[in-house]
């Protein structure tokens, strides 16, 4: 079995009106939980990590684990490259074989974006690797900008069409109101702009920052053409609270193979509620 692009999955997933997610892992467990669960259920399912989790693991180390794993399991698996910032560190990775990545524009102006992400698409294409763009930011760090500035930073429909048109690019994301991290108050999708997005762009579009948003919001979310939801934050904190509670109640507890298991099945817990909201068990 193989690590394939995302291209053909969330283009299955457009078709069919659900959504792939994105689960971001960090070292063998999550790896191992994300892979499990999504065998189980039969689920299409994408790997993903950011510049940071692949200095952390090693990327060597995650591609041949997602190797393993896409074997042992006998399930095709994404490995996406999460928020990558430039064409070297992602070329570097392509010739490594990974073969779906996210070229993060999003903080250049306009026509800066277009030009990185071309020169990403040329490279990624030649290696069949999927390539995802992002148009207006997402909130996050950006917490204490006033409503005007948030505004003008969501996707422009129009925008988004000229941008799809002249990079070439897989997928989407957009910036309709959700953020990375926790919400800090609740979430306020621009749920008008997604479909008016989905009217004018005809690929797959992608949700950044689900975390924290409702099953209903997400579900609404697919209903009007996201077909990839990315989880992150919901995942690390299942896993960390069920590891700090283990250790609480057994103070001297210190083998991987036992305090590993209640964090793991937290976790898995997490992913395959993920999987039902996004609509794809059994779409393997
Ligand atoms: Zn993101």
């Amino acid at each position: 079995m193989y690590i394939i692009s995302s291209k053909n999955m969330l283009k299955q997933a457009q078709l069919g009106g659900y959504a792939v997610p994105a689960f971001n892992i960090h070292n063998l467990e999550t790896l191992q939980v994300v892979v499990e669960t999504a065998a189980r259920l039969q689920s299409p399912v994408i790997l993903a990590g950011t510049p940071g989790t692949f200095s952390y693991a090693g990327l060597e180390n995650v591609v041949a684990i997602t190797r393993a794993l896409a074997t042992e399991h006998r399930i095709p698996l994404a490995l996406h490259l999460d928020h990558h910032e430039t064409l070297s560190d992602i070329s570097h990775k392509v010739n490594q074989g990974v073969r779906s990545v996210m070229i993060d524009g999003s903080h250049f102006e306009f026509e800066q974006n277009i030009e990185l992400v071309n020169t990403v698409v040329e490279y990624a294409h030649r290696y069949d690797a999927s390539v995802e763009a992002e148009l207006g930011r997402l909130g996050g760090q950006e917490d204490d900008l006033i409503v005007d500035e948030k505004d003008s930073m969501y996707t422009s429909p129009e925008a988004a069409v000229e941008f799809v048109q002249r990079t070439g690019i897989d997928s989407l994301a957009v910036a309709i109101g959700t953020a990375h991290g926790l919400y800090t108050a609740e979430p306020k999708l621009d749920f008008a702009r997604l479909e008016k997005i989905r009217h004018c762009v005809d690929i797959p579009l992608v949700l950044h920052g689900a975390s924290g948003l409702s099953e209903a919001d997400v579900k609404r979310t697919i209903s009007l053409g996201i077909c990839k939801v990315n989880v992150a934050t919901e995942l690390k904190i299942a896993f960390s609270d069920a590891l700090k509670s283990y250790f609480i109640e057994h103070a001297n507890a210190n083998d991987p193979r036992h305090y590993m298991q209640p964090a793991k099945s937290a976790m898995a817990s997490v992913v395959e509620k993920v999987i039902h909201v996004c609509g794809c068990e059994g779409r393997l």
